[in-house]
């Protein structure tokens, strides 16, 4: 799965439909193309989302 922020394919599958960017530390989705969206992973496990995409 190529990343959808910095393209690289450098992932790896972390869950039936989640990815990981070890270029971008962050978790990201099939459907994080579409929706811009990844996740920053917090020490605590914890996911906070952030948007990639600017607003048209
Ligand atoms: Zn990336």
């Amino acid at each position: 799965m190529q990343c959808p922020l910095c393209k690289s394919r450098d992932t790896g599958k972390i869950g039936s439909n989640q990815y990981y960017c070890w270029q971008c530390l962050m978790e990201f989705k099939a459907s994080s193309q579409q929706t811009g969206k990844m996740y920053f992973v917090e020490e605590d496990g914890s996911l906070v989302p952030v948007s990639f995409k600017e607003e048209a």
